[in-house]
């Protein structure tokens, strides 16, 4: 075994992870900069100047096993909208994961319907579908699994439940483009699956957002409501017939920018795809002989899956007396730029929502999502897992010196 410097970086010893740049996020090429150029010069800006953004949602949509996609502004409002096409709305209930980033909640308040949180698994952190039968109700119309962070939903388990209930399930894959459960992809699962191109997800154009489904009426319905009621390939002056009563239609529309950028990130997604996949399990090995932190675990049946987040979970002896914040700042000192976790969604302080009326909770509660998601786990940005097996490996060395330091953490921190 490697000899460890034995005294922490952040009481003064030397840093496990040295002079390594973070990885470029997001993607750049020359080429897409001179296509972005090309667009900027053309003046056609504006969706349906162009055939990038259908030829994109085409393309997007082919590689999630599904026929139709509709692209939007962003990772909420597909939600919102995947919600409204489905009829979903006031004195209907909408099941959600207790632990997922807050949009995937406050779509639902957003048509009007109520949020009934569920428990995720200690394991995976996804929604757990063992407590599923208990939070349905005569209201309840559908379920939005989340392949969260560095797993994916037991999406078996799950469309079992609904099936048997007929509810609606719409996949939240805003953190788990490309991954694929038991050979087929994310988002061609439930009725229709979202996600997000926002920032810091897997694929990145800034702000965006797309709702994929094998459903025609489904996808038409969708485009409606967020392209202002035109149907697909109609445009002003050239529309042949109304939206259908009922469906509030908005516009949600992109611009061709989104897709010269997606494109070339949506070309590089398998291969990216299949390299953290590769060292996310090299890291996983050296995480698993280390005393007291664990990963996040994939899907069941995920081969690949990608990684939005990589979880370390510090739930075990020596470090679980230690301050979540205090082990966040350990392995910031380390050179391993890890951020704290957003816990359960009713914990978060942008959730203003109110109990009983907006949301409710489980009699059993929301202790994994509580305990775990809000005060155990720190994530490092996916890009990392792009990195070289030095680097993986010293980003190892980081949580191994972490964790042999347990105590004189423990020390500082009371
Ligand atoms: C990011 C995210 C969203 C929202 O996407 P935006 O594009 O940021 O609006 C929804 N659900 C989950 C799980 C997310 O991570």
């Amino acid at each position: 075994m490697r000899a460890i410097a034995p005294t922490l970086a952040l009481l003064g010893g030397t840093p496990a992870l040295v002079g390594v740049p973070a990885p470029q996020w997001p993607p750049r090429s020359a080429e897409t900069g001179r296509k972005l150029n090309e667009l900027y010069e053309s003046g056609n800006w504006a969706f349906g100047m162009t055939n990038d953004l259908d030829s994109f949602c085409e393309e997007f949509a082919r590689a999630h096993d599904c026929r139709h996609g509709v692209f939007m502004v962003n990772g909420t409002v597909t939600l919102m909208i995947a919600l409204a096409a489905s009829g979903i709305g006031p004195g209907d209930e909408v099941i959600v994961p207790a632990y997922t980033w807050l949009a995937t909640a406050s779509a639902v308040k957003h048509v009007g319907a109520k949020i009934v949180f569920v428990d995720v698994e200690p394991t995976t952190l996804c929604l757990d579908a063992t407590l599923l039968e208990a939070a349905i109700t005569s209201r309840t119309r559908a379920i939005i699994p989340v392949h969260f962070m560095g797993s994916m939903t037991d999406i078996d388990a799950l469309m079992a439940v609904a099936d048997r209930h007929d509810l609606i399930v719409i996949e939240d894959c805003a953190q788990a483009h490309g991954s694929r459960w038991n050979g087929r992809a994310v988002g061609s699962f439930g009725h229709i699956a979202s996600f997000s191109f926002q920032h810091n997800k897997i694929m990145s154009c800034g702000e965006g957002g797309i709702c994929i489904t094998n459903d025609a009426a489904v996808a038409e319905r969708l485009y409606r409501a967020a392209y202002i009621g035109y149907a697909p390939g109609e445009s002003f002056g050239n529309f042949k017939s109304p939206p259908p009563v009922g469906l509030t239609c908005y516009n949600f529309r992109g611009t061709q920018f989104n897709a010269v950028i997606l494109r070339q990130q949506l070309a590089e997604l398998r291969g990216r795809v299949a390299t953290y996949w590769v060292n996310a399990r090299r890291l996983q090995k050296r995480i698993a002989q280390i005393p007291g932190v664990r990963l996040q675990a994939p899907g069941r049946l995920a081969d690949p899956q990608s990684y939005y987040k990589i979880a370390f979970i510090f739930d075990g002896t020596p470090l679980e007396r230690v301050p979540i914040d205090m082990l966040r700042r350990a392995l910031i000192a380390e050179g391993v730029p890890v951020i704290r976790s957003y816990g359960a969604v009713p914990d978060h302080l942008l959730f203003n929502l109110e109990e009983g009326k907006d949301y409710s909770l489980p009699a059993e509660g929301i202790a994994v999502s509580r305990k775990i998601g809000g005060d155990r786990v720190v994530m490092l940005a996916h890009q990392w897992l792009g990195s070289s097996a030095e680097t993986l490996e010293r980003i190892a060395d980081a949580v191994e010196k972490v964790a042999a330091g347990a105590e004189a953490l423990c020390a500082r921190a009371s």
